[in-house]
């Protein structure tokens, strides 16, 4: 039999439907897969094999009985900011290592309901600060791709790292991820693979550790749009324990998949060509304008005017949200406790031993733009600012149905090569805070290699709940780019 494990998720089903193969087959390869290459990638941080089995066993007895659930059978990684019941969930703390949750997070409750299982919990940057997964208490993530000629490691981006290579690698069919400023998007770039973050809402917060509440939401990272679709429908749904999760109707994106892109209109925003960004990376998005255009798609410059403003907002408003949710972590209820004299004492050792130095970062700079004299020059501010920015979308919208720009400024870069200057890391989010800051959905395909041989991505942004026009594009454009390239196996 071929190898399991470089199977799409759609293969995957297929075969699974087809009695090619068991779940447990399926598992058992991603199993020893992810135990000769997890020591080089550091991909998954827990990897629960036993539970896997178990899963997979319970899913081929479904099958048996006629029960099949759209991902029956599917072998997935979780990011570990979900919430597993009874299963670490460690958010890429310290602070919680060794907390295991009593409930499951909704999203991987759904994919649960939907025949998924899990084969353990992916790397990630603590609390899902960062753009390279080097904040992780766990150690960094390995990107399963290298320039050609070169043995240096490479980040694989970042907060969820561990989703995107595991996904890169073939060690899992498709992987949870979470996206509160670009998370899902530059991993997914910086890897070759596909990630939505979907609208604001569609997937309950539920049991995801919070970053930052109003910006946060999950999504897929896959092998190909059409796997992104399949996951996104499964962890997608209304919930009413989470207060802003949207009721309405989940579709069949994959549905999308497929369909014809003529007489859509794209909007090429004018203030995404920065200044010193690689030609490569303008001339893929040209490129990826041929071939809208040649799907027959109508092309149009359009402006985001307070596009620049976008990446002081969201580093205020992140952390701020971040500072006011992080404080639960005060060693008294779960996770870690250093003994002090003091309850006070308690809760600052606790605190300082339990946090990396970005997750203190932002924690101070949250405090310091809520505090009584700061309160109204920088939260009040960058509160209307992310206004303006939706309001670019909005008038943006009336003309076009969905916009195309890259997804990062540079291809993935060298594992230490801006840990010591957090602005140059922050700049990283560029082109995909924005959709954050306004709620809407924005997809990352992989378009091509730079000259390096490294995947270059292009970002979607669509209307609020048109994910469906994103899927449509994004799988036009995957024909058009036809991305087979994978990276050599050195693990
Ligand atoms: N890189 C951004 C940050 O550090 C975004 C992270 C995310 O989307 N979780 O805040």
């Amino acid at each position: 039999m071929a190898d399991l494990t470089s199977l799409t998720l759609k293969a995957a089903l297929d075969g699974l439907n087809s009695k090619s193969f068991s779940a447990e087959e399926l598992a058992r390869a991603y199993v020893s897969a992810i135990e000769t290459a997890n020591p080089h990638l550091n991909a998954y941080v827990l990897e629960t094999p036993d539970k896997a089995i178990a899963m997979a066993r319970a899913s081929d007895a479904r099958r048996a009985r006629g029960e099949a659930g759209p991902l029956e059978g599917a072998s997935l990684g979780i990011k570990d900011l979900f919430c597993t019941d009874g299963v670490q969930s460690t958010a890429g703390s310290n602070i919680l290592k060794g907390f295991k949750p009593p409930y499951e997070s909704t999203v991987t409750a759904n994919l649960w309901r939907d025949g998924a299982v899990m084969l353990g919990k992916l790397n990630m940057d603590e609390f899902a600060m960062g753009s390279s997964n080097e904040t992780s208490a766990f150690g960094p993530v390995s990107n399963p791709w290298k320039a050609s000629g070169s043995n240096q490691a490479l980040t694989p981006g970042g907060s969820s790292g561990g989703s995107a290579a595991a996904v890169a690698a073939d060690l899992c069919l498709a992987a949870t991820a979470s996206d509160t400023g670009g998370s899902i998007r530059q991993p997914a770039a910086f890897t070759g693979t596909v990630g939505i973050k979907p609208t604001y809402g569609r997937c309950s917060r539920y049991g995801i550790i919070a970053f930052a509440s109003s910006l946060d939401q999950a999504g897929p990272i896959g092998k190909t749009v059409e796997d992104a679709a399949l996951m996104l429908s499964s962890m997608a749904g209304h919930d009413p324990k989470d207060s802003t999760s949207l009721d309405v109707e989940t579709p069949d994106f994959s549905a999308f998949v497929g369909r014809s892109v003529k007489g859509l209109r794209i909007g090429v925003p004018d203030e995404y060509r920065l200044d010193g960004m690689p030609a490569e990376i303008a001339a893929l998005w040209d490129q990826g304008v041929e071939w809208l255009k040649a799907a027959g798609c109508e092309i149009k410059r359009v402006s985001l005017p307070h596009t620049k403003y976008a990446l002081p907002a969201y580093y205020i408003i992140a952390p701020a949200e971040a500072s006011s949710n992080l404080s639960r972590y005060d060693g008294m209820r779960y996770g870690l406790r250093v003994e002090g004299g003091t309850l006070q004492d308690t809760y600052e050792r606790t605190r300082a031993e339990g946090f990396g130095a970005e997750v203190k970062r932002r924690v101070l700079i949250g405090a310091y733009v809520l505090s009584a004299g700061y309160y109204d020059a920088y939260y009040l501010k960058a509160q209307r600012v992310r206004r303006r920015i939706a309001e670019d979308f909005d008038t943006a919208f009336a003309e076009v149905d969905a916009l195309l720009t890259p997804t990062a400024p540079s291809a993935a870069f060298a594992l230490g090569d801006r840990v010591s200057d957090p602005v140059a890391m922050y700049l990283n989010d560029v082109f995909t805070v924005t959709t954050n800051l306004a709620g809407l959905p924005g997809l990352s395909l992989p378009a091509g290699l730079d000259a390096r041989g490294l995947p270059l991505g292009l970002q979607l942004i669509g209307r609020a709940l048109d994910e469906g026009t994103l899927f449509s594009l994004a799988g036009v454009m995957e024909q058009a780019a036809a991305f087979r390239a994978k990276p050599q196996k050195w693990w």
